[in-house]
C-alpha cells in the first residue's frame, strides 16, 4: 500500500491483521510516529547548513531516509532484513533520490562510518544502539524511545537494567522517562569524551524522543555530567528537590508533610531543549506535512516551558487539597501574581512548571 508522508510517497507492506501498535508488528510502517517523523524532517531543515550527511539506522521501510533525502540530505541506511533492504532502495528510487542502504548491522556500521546526523528510531529501547551511535555521530544524534514503562518506572528492574539509573513512577512520569534517558545518553557519551546536549525533546503517544547537539572534548563532556542528578519526591504532598551531583545524598523525609520521600536518578537535570533552536525547527514545518498543526502546536509548548527538572498537575494538586480545580490559565496567572515563573508544559494540558515548591503554590493560588 502507497502512504504519502511530507512531500514524499512510498510503499510500505500491508500492516498484518490485529497487528497494533507496540505488538512491534507494525515495524516496517508505524503511523502512529508521524508527527515524530515531520518533526525529524523539520529539525534537519533547520541543521541543514552545518550537516550533509544522515544515517536512517533503522531502515525497515526507508520512509525517515526518503525524507531526509528530500530535505537534502545524502543518506544511508541499514538493516539486517534483506527484505527491508530491498524496499527502502526501491522507495529512493521511486522518489528520484539517490541514497546507500546495506544489508548489515547498523552497529558495525556506525563503529566503522561517520554521519553528520544518526538517527535511532529502534522498537523499544535504543540504548543497546547508542554506544556506536555517539562515535558515528559527528553533529547530532536523534533517539526514539518507545519502552516508557521501564524509563517511567512503572516496570522497575527493566528500568534499571537498561538505563543505569533508578526511575520512579511519580505523577510528573513522562518527564520522568525523557530525564532517564537524557542520564543514560549523556552518560554513554561521556565515555568517548563526546558532550551531548539536548536541543528538542517531546513525549508523545508512548514514545520519547530526542535531538541531541554532540560536541568533542572532555571538558565539554565534564560539564555535561555536571548536569546529572537525584530528585527526592514525596508521593503524598508531591513535594520534590532536585540535586545535581553523582554521589546521592537523599532527603529520605518530606520536609512538608513527613511522609518518607523516594529518590529517583541519576537524570538529566539540565535543559531538555533550546528555546531558540525549537523556534527556528517550528519555522521549519510546512504545510506539506500531515501533522503541521500539531507539530507547531507541540514545539510552541516546549519553547515556553521553564527549564525546571520536574512538572506538576494542576488537577493532582487540587485533589490533594480536596478542592476544584480552576482554569489553567487563571492559575499560571496566581503564580505570576506573586513573583513566580510559570509556564505550561507539553506533557499534558493541565501540567505545568513553576520555580515555586509545592507550599509556595498552595500558598499562591488557593
Ligand atoms: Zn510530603
Amino acid at each position: 500500500m502507497e502512504v504519502r508522508e511530507g512531500a514524499v510517497t512510498i510503499e510500505v507492506p500491508e500492516a498484518r491483521h490485529g497487528a497494533s501498535e507496540g505488538s512491534g508488528d507494525g515495524v516496517f510502517y508505524n503511523p502512529v510516529q508521524e508527527l515524530n517523523r515531520d518533526i525529524t524532517e523539520a529539525v534537519l531543515r533547520t541543521v541543514a547548513d552545518d550537516c550533509e550527511t544522515y544515517l536512517d539506522a533503522m531502515t525497515a521501510s526507508g520512509i525517515r531516509a526518503v525524507r531526509a533525502a528530500d530535505a537534502g540530505y545524502a543518506v544511508t541506511g541499514c538493516d539486517v532484513d534483506s527484505d527491508a533492504v530491498g524496499l527502502a532502495r526501491s522507495n529512493l528510487e521511486q522518489n528520484g533520490f539517490d541514497g546507500e542502504v546495506h544489508h548489515r548491522n547498523v552497529n558495525a556500521h556506525m563503529h566503522e562510518h561517520r554521519h553528520d546526523v544518526v538517527d535511532l528510531d529502534p522498537f523499544g529501547t535504543p540504548i543497546p544502539f547508542a554506544d556506536a551511535a555517539f562515535r558515528s555521530g559527528r553533529e547530532y544524534v536523534c533517539v526514539t524511545a518507545t519502552d516508557t514503562a521501564p524509563l517511567c518506572g512503572a516496570h522497575f528492574e527493566s528500568g534499571v537494567r537498561s538505563y543505569g539509573a533508578v526511575p520512579r513512577n511519580t505523577e510528573f512520569h513522562a518527564e520522568m522517562g525523557l530525564r532517564v534517558l537524557l542520564s543514560a545518553l549523556v552518560r554513554t557519551a561521556a565515555r568517548y569524551d563526546v558532550a551531548a546536549t539536548p536541543v528538542l525533546s517531546h513525549v508523545s503517544s508512548h514514545y520519547v524522543r530526542t535531538y541531541l547537539r554532540v560536541d568533542g572534548g572532555a571538558r565539554a563532556a565534564d560539564a555535561r555530567i555536571g548536569d546529572l542528578g537525584y530528585v527526592d519526591h514525596c508521593q503524598r504532598c508531591l513535594w520534590r528537590e532536585a540535586e545535581r551531583t553523582l554521589i546521592a545524598d537523599p532527603t529520605t523525609t518530606c520536609p512538608n508533610c513527613g511522609q518518607s520521600t523516594w529518590t529517583a536518578g541519576p537524570l538529566w537535570l539540565g535543559p531538555a531543549h533550546d528555546a531558540a533552536f525549537v523556534e527556528r525547527v517550528a519555522a521549519n514545518v510546512t504545510e506539506s506535512f500531515g501533522t503541521a498543526a500539531k507539530a507547531r502546536d507541540l514545539l510552541a509548548t516546549i519553547a515556553g516551558e521553564l527549564d525546571e527538572p520536574t512538572h506538576y498537575d494542576q488537577h493532582r494538586l487540587y485533589k490533594r487539597w480536596g478542592e476544584p480545580n480552576i482554569a489553567m490559565d487563571d492559575f499560571l496567572d496566581l503564580l505570576r501574581e506573586v513573583g513566580f515563573e510559570a509556564s505550561r508544559t507539553h506533557y499534558g494540558g493541565t501540567t505545568f512548571k513553576t520555580d515555586a515548591d509545592v507550599t509556595e503554590i498552595a500558598d499562591a493560588v488557593r
